[in-house]
């Protein structure tokens, strides 16, 4: 089958790979028909996530057809439309159990590569996102194989189109559990987020869905702002406006009562901190570059929630600890724990209250992948979603 694969770093490529099989009795295989190009996936372009080898197939949104399933597959059947969660879980242990798909104890049998780095705990596995996460091949590509198949993948029923229910594999769950973390007060709260890529864009939306009063979009990229603003955010561009103060004018001084920070450890931004930064990060020193992490701090409410949907993979330092705990914030982050959110987002779909193809810039094959990859990264070409056909 084609696939896309990491070829080393800022390199990847379509291949011809083997067809994936089934290896446990409670896998599946399906025939993906849609995939998409993730903001994460960056991450592991440009070589800041550890243990990626070459070969390795990319992607962990995608949606498909069930062509075979394994003895112990109950709830599935070949035929069968399903969208798949991005992270891997058993479904049976505690964590899964009490509704923390994404730290599942069962899924990553890497867990001891976590683990040397984040003090001894491990969370589960993720499709096509290194080795660390345990090694599963990923979806950009004709087919793949799936893990604990009566757990994750979700059947999609109604005649909704792929790029209707495509998101519903991270970036909506994503963006909808960042809002959800603020616990915001529906008809009061402000709430901000940074970063108008596509979880922001989820996020924003989210936000209004739970009853934010006012929802703020800081970006500097025209087109993402743009997207936003058509949702009804207000919208700040930081390279035009100094953020921290024209969040204080949108909202009678105080600060958002919330701040969502879509973008992690990746941050462009300004001044002498970025700098440093990017500087220790280049140098291995430091994974992280966190402009988006000091402004949320610096910005937020007394009492106020700071949510981090963006990926952070390291150590960080020159963190404004003092005004967090002056004003009390309260820290809400982690991976998506995807499972217990498509449900009910696919019944807001259904109901009509949100078209999650609204965010999709870019369509193309497989082979047009690498070159897209590229386009997304660099924010050319108004690219803010890659949606993938395998068989085009
Ligand atoms: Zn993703
Ligand atoms: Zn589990």
């Amino acid at each position: 089958m084609k696939a896309i694969v990491w070829q080393g770093t800022n390199k990847v490529g379509v291949e011809t790979v083997p067809d994936p099989t089934l290896l446990l009795p409670t896998d599946a295989i399906i025939k993906i028909t849609s995939t998409a190009i993730c903001g994460s996936d960056l991450h592991l372009l440009d070589g800041v996530i550890p243990s990626m080898e070459k070969g390795d197939i990319l992607g962990h949104e995608f949606m498909g057809e069930v062509v075979e399933v394994g003895r112990d597959v109950k709830k599935l059947k070949p035929g069968d439309r399903v969208v798949v969660p991005f992270n891997i879980a058993c479904g049976v242990c505690d964590p899964c159990r009490r509704g923390l798909f994404s730290a599942c104890d069962n899924s990553n049998p890497n867990h001891r590569m976590a683990e040397a780095l984040y003090g001894g705990v491990s969370g589960g596995g993720l499709f096509g996102y290194s080795h660390m996460y345990g090694g599963y091949a990923g979806g950009q590509a004709q087919y793949v194989r799936v893990p604990f198949a009566d757990i994750g993948p979700h059947k999609i029923e109604s005649d909704l189109r792929d790029e209707q229910v495509l998101f519903l594999t991270d970036i909506f769950p994503t963006g909808y559990q960042a809002a959800e973390n603020c616990g915001i007060v529906p008809g009061r709260d402000v709430v901000a987020v940074f970063g108008a890529g596509p979880v922001g864009q989820f996020a924003a939306r989210s936000a209004q869905m739970l009853g934010a009063a006012h929802v703020i979009v800081v970006d500097r990229v025209p087109e993402r702002l743009a997207m936003a603003e058509a949702a009804g955010c207000q919208v700040i561009n930081y390279e035009q406006d100094d953020v921290l103060v024209a969040l204080r004018e949108a909202t009678g001084g105080r600060g958002p009562d919330h701040v969502i920070d879509a973008v992690g450890m990746e941050a462009h931004g300004h001044g002498p901190g970025a700098l440093v930064d990017t500087a220790k990060q280049r140098l291995k020193l430091s994974f992280d570059r966190i402009t988006a992490l000091r402004w949320a701090l610096l910005s937020c409410a007394k009492g106020g929630t700071v949510s981090l949907p963006g990926v952070y993979g390291g150590l960080i330092d020159k963190v404004p600890m003092g005004a967090a705990f002056a004003k009390g914030l309260t820290f809400k982050m982690g991976q998506t724990h995807t499972q217990r959110h498509i449900a009910p987002l696919l019944s807001r779909i259904e109901a009509g209250e949100i078209d999650p193809s609204f965010v999709v810039t870019h369509r193309a094959s497989l082979d047009e992948a690498p070159a897209l990859y590229k386009t997304f990264r660099d924010k050319h070409d108004g690219c803010i979603k890659v949606v993938l056909n395998p068989w085009a």
